[in-house]
């Protein structure tokens, strides 16, 4: 079902293994919540000169039996099942704390912290309002709260999403399209949202070295967000010949695990965030 009404699967028994574990798990999600089980973790985005920018926020479950469990599982599940509502209400409330706390050093009052939103919380009646109120408790520049959206969202309902952005961009908050280049983005409707940032999905960059159709894509991307004036950053960065390739694009900003991988909130905090601490990669 997750994947989409016209997909006809043949039934073999590991995928009813498989749907088994999905529904388990989508049980076992409802308590995740209460019993503390998700975890934010953060990854660092490093402009050109490899000076740390901001983090990306990444959920993280710990399952009692499973151990980790990857968000591109439990997402999907939460989407499904409705929980993405009360799980994205507590990212919000996660997001405004951590932006606040860093608001008091100066090592970190100007990193811009990005969330990813999915559809179905973006839809929720109460979206809005949460974030405004995260805001008005949490007193941060809102400007450093970026909100990570798909092409998905904009298929059905563009105009409408389009409203809400702009309700929340007038407070503020900053938008950019992740994963992008998967999707099927309207190019003429881009122009037309508050975007402030083009993400170029990490499948263009996994083999950009190799493949010139990736190479292409990348760099139509990277001035394509230039021609609107956007900005551009490359997710997925593995290696330093990709880094590279990307700098001499004109990409500007970078994320990826040749700069680190997702770490927990408080180890991020040790490396970039003491006054020891350095803040480039
Ligand atoms: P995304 O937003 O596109 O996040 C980037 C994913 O790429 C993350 O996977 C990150 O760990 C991974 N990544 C970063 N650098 C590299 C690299 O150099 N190489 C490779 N191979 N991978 C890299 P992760 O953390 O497993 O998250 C997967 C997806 O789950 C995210 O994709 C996002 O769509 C979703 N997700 C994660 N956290 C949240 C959340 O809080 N809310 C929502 N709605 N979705 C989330
Ligand atoms: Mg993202
Ligand atoms: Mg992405
Ligand atoms: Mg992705």
């Amino acid at each position: 079902k997750l994947r989409g009404k016209n997909n006809y699967q043949v039934f073999t028994p590991e995928l009813a293994r498989k749907q088994r574990t999905e529904a388990r798990l989508a049980l076992d999600l409802r308590d995740a919540l209460e019993q503390q089980q998700l975890e934010l973790f953060l990854q660092g985005q490093f402009d050109q000169a490899g000076q740390l920018t901001g983090a990306e926020a990444l959920l993280r479950w710990h399952h009692p039996e499973h151990g980790l469990v990857p968000p591109d599982t439990f997402i999907p599940l939460a989407e499904e099942s409705g929980l993405i509502v009360p799980i994205g209400r507590w990212l919000v409330e996660q997001a405004g704390q951590l932006l606040a706390s860093w608001h008091s050093n100066p090592l970190s009052q100007s990193l811009q912290l990005a969330i990813n939103i999915s559809s179905r919380q973006f839809s929720d009646p109460s979206f809005v309002s949460d974030l405004l109120n995260c805001l008005q408790r949490y007193r941060f520049n809102p400007n450093l709260l970026h909100l990570e959206l798909t092409e998905s969202l904009l298929i059905d309902n563009a105009s409408e999403v389009a409203d809400i952005m702009m309700r929340l961009n007038s407070q503020g908050l900053t938008f950019s399209l992740d994963d992008f280049g998967t999707g099927y983005s309207s190019l003429a409707y881009l122009k037309r949202l508050p975007l402030q940032t083009l993400k170029i999905d990490r499948s263009f960059v996994r083999d950009l070295l190799n493949n010139p159709n990736d190479a292409l894509i990348a760099r139509s991307i990277v001035s394509l967000a230039h021609n609107l004036g956007l900005s551009v950053i490359a997710e997925g960065v593995e290696e330093q010949a990709q880094l590279q390739a990307l700098t001499q694009m004109g990409c500007g900003c970078f994320q990826g695990y040749y700069f680190q991988r997702p770490m927990p909130v408080a180890e991020f905090a040790a490396r970039y965030l003491q006054h020891n601490a350095r803040s480039t990669a």
